[in-house]
């Protein structure tokens, strides 16, 4: 047993009671404004805060004031956050940030909306099906489509319908894409967890196609390409692309099915790495499985996209109903399919595009009276795609170079006096400075990580 310290039950019994500050002026108050509820949750939390001896008992009301005020009109503990990483999809940032139109459709779709509802006739009508349409207006013609929760739960529900459902639950599989996604997940794993099996072939740098020949049983369900999104293996390498494999499961009868991890619908020259939709099925593949908040540039959300009948398998699975997305996602991909996407073109900003844009932020920055002094440079920067795509590619852009010491300020962003609300600023720290690098930053944004700026430079005054 810790020993406890004599004057922790007397700590305790100075924590302010409930009751008592509900009764004190300044809460009745902050209750007409937030919520009693509100108040109530906002007090414990303080008075746990003191029971854990994180705050003095004397400082519960203040802190539960404080944390109120930093609440209230804030629908979501989310943080607003400019990215100014130079990292286009960023894991830790939510990946690909929607357009302005995107953003619009979810609002619209937060409300009652016609998703799964014919307005002319007044019956049911075919859930997402704007959405099913955009997307298959994408696609070679008569492409099958199915929209789930994300890449992994396309895989997974593909697996356990074209797999463990038909009753051939083997999936046959290149040893050298049998891929972990992030954060521990593996794709075996998730496979093997709808109760499928794993045949593994070949060798993880070379794989032939009599690899796959010698896979195939009379068990396997279905043969599957993973591209390896996160890394690459270099070297005394092979592997078998689609357009080579597609006669050998034609032959055996079986689908092909290639998650291609990112998204992209059609060929991108600056990537020339990564597979495509399109191209991965007129190679022959039945099914395609990817992300939509990869290249794609959309909502979280999973593609299964192919022959049409192999899809409406998948659909009718009952996994599929557990995997269903939302109609704010619906929403937000439709218009994500559309219009052009903020990913789309923060990896082709040009150079000349993105220095101007660094250039105007170092000048708000330096002609701000709160900033004189600071040593502010623009400097040459290479950024990346993110999200586990093209690992290989840098992305040469610009950035604003400034003292290390104001990445703390500028991450946690705050409201000042002066300045109103400020978002959070993530910039890259490099070689002993903070380097703000603009291609993911819009330009309606600079000004307003220059105000972000001057803040933190004024707080460290
Ligand atoms: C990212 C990725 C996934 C997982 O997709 P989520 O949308 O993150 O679930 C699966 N396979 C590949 C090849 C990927 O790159």
């Amino acid at each position: 047993m810790p020993q406890r310290t004599p004057t922790e039950p007397d700590a305790r019994r100075r924590i302010p009671r409930t009751d008592t500050l509900l009764a004190a002026p300044e809460f009745v108050a902050a209750a007409e404004q937030s919520g009693a509820d509100a108040v109530k949750a906002a007090i414990q939390r303080a008075q746990s805060a003191a029971r854990a001896g994180r705050i003095a008992p004397e400082a519960v009301a203040a802190a539960a004031l404080a944390d109120l005020s930093d609440r209230h009109g804030r629908p979501t503990s989310l943080r607003r956050v400019v990215n100014a990483t130079g990292v286009v999809l960023h894991t830790n940032l939510g990946r690909a940030t929607l357009s302005p139109g995107a953003r619009e459709a979810m609002t619209l779709a937060g409300g009652y909306c016609d998703v799964e509802f014919d307005l002319a006739d007044g019956r049911r009508a075919r859930r997402g099906r704007g959405t099913l349409d955009a997307l298959a207006e994408r696609l070679p013609e008569g492409t099958g489509t199915l929209v789930v929760n994300n890449g992994a739960a396309a895989l997974a529900l593909v697996a356990a319908t074209l797999a463990v459902a038909a009753g051939r639950p083997e999936i046959v599989v290149s040893r050298g894409e049998l891929v972990e996604i992030g954060d521990g997940f593996r794709i075996p794993e998730l496979l093997e967890s709808v109760g499928a099996r794993l045949v593994e072939v070949g060798t993880t740098n070379r794989t032939h196609l009599r690899d796959y020949d010698a896979g195939i049983g009379p068990a396997t369900g279905f043969v599957l390409k993973v591209h390896p999104s996160n890394f690459r293996v270099s070297g005394f390498t092979s592997s078998v692309p689609i357009a080579a494999l597609a006669p050998l499961c034609r032959e055996r009868d079986l689908p092909l099915v290639s998650d291609i991890g990112s998204g992209l619908l059609t060929p991108d020259p600056l990537l020339p790495h990564e597979p495509d939709a399109t191209t991965t099925l007129t190679d022959g593949a039945a099914i395609v499985t990817a992300s939509c908040d990869k290249l794609l540039g959309g909502p979280q959300g999973g593609l299964v996209v192919g022959e049409p009948a192999t899809v409406e398998r998948v659909r009718r699975h009952p996994l599929a109903r557990a995997m269903r997305v939302d109609k704010t996602t619906l929403a937000a991909l439709e218009a994500s399919l559309r219009s052009p996407t903020p990913t789309h073109q923060a990896l082709h900003a040009d150079a000349d595009t993105l220095r101007e844009r660094a250039e105007r932020l170092a000048a708000a920055v330096g002609s701000d009276p709160a900033c004189v002094g600071l040593t502010v440079e623009v400097v040459r920067s290479d950024g990346a795609v993110g999200g586990g795509c093209a690992p290989e590619v840098p992305l040469p852009g610009w950035a604003v170079r400034v003292p290390q010491r104001l990445a703390e300020p500028l991450r946690t962003g705050r409201d000042t006096a002066v300045d109103g609300e400020l978002p959070s600023v993530v910039g890259r720290l490099d070689d002993g400075a903070l380097l703000l690098d603009v291609r993911c930053v819009t330009d309606s944004e600079i000004p307003l990580v220059a105000r972000a700026l001057a803040a933190a430079c004024r707080e460290q005054s």
